[in-house]
């Protein structure tokens, strides 16, 4: 019999950020997060979900299209079977691409699969639950995403930037907390600091405003 997962929903849309932004992908989100980021805009993964086999989880990418598939959650890696997912999916010829919170290892999973990884600023009140030693396990396919809301996150995101010279690693990306900092602001602060990063626009916020799931 195969394994189980919680999953709390599989959709068809466009990447909405990083650096598979505006491709058009499926989504598998898993259910249950340890973490409890102020601005998190998908508190509703948080409890709900179905048990679903892996199977179940292919057919349904393979009937909706698994050209690129970004499983998220909530937190994926807090599922034990959401390693062997990634290989399954990987395995029938999926682009995978993972999107973890950063808090949690990283490493020993299928090295087909590319890792956008949270750093969590002092603004999300998670900024202790970054895993250091995921440093060490990152590929010039992966990405590092900070998520900003002030000046002080915008600082934190750079010290550590700096400290560990993380742009000769993989792509990073400065996001703007959607409503809570100004894009223009972050911007004028990259560029005056001479900043090798990328500014990210969660485009999926442009294209649906009024959605709060599903997209
Ligand atoms: S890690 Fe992601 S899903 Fe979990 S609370 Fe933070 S933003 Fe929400």
């Amino acid at each position: 019999m195969s394994s189980t997962l919680v999953v709390n929903e599989i959709y068809r849309t466009l990447s909405g950020e990083g650096v598979s932004a505006g491709r058009p992908c499926t989504i598998v989100r898993l259910t249950g997060c340890n973490l409890r980021c102020k601005w998190c805009d998908t508190a509703y993964a948080y409890d709900e979900g179905r048990e679903t086999t892996v199977d179940e989880v292919l057919a349904e990418v393979k009937r909706l299209g698994g050209d690129l598939v970004l499983v998220t959650g909530g937190e994926p890696l807090l599922q034990d079977e959401t390693p062997a997912l990634l290989a399954r999916l990987c395995e029938v010829g999926c682009e995978v691409l993972l999107e973890t919170n950063g808090s949690l290892d990283i490493g020993g999973l299928d090295s087909r699969v590319a890792r956008c990884v949270d750093i969590k600023c002092p603004g999300s009140g998670q900024a202790d639950s970054f895993r250091r030693a995921n440093l060490d396990c990152l590929r010039k396919t992966d990405e590092i995403k900070f998520v900003l809301t002030d000046k002080a996150d915008y600082d934190f995101a750079r010290r550590m930037i700096e400290t560990h010279k993380l742009t000769a690693r993989c792509p990073i990306f400065l996001t703007p907390a959607a409503g809570l900092l100004e894009p223009k602001k972050l911007a004028e602060w990259i560029l005056a600091d001479r900043m090798d990063v990328r500014l990210g626009l969660q485009i999926h916020k442009f294209i649906w405003p009024d959605a709060e799931r599903g997209v």
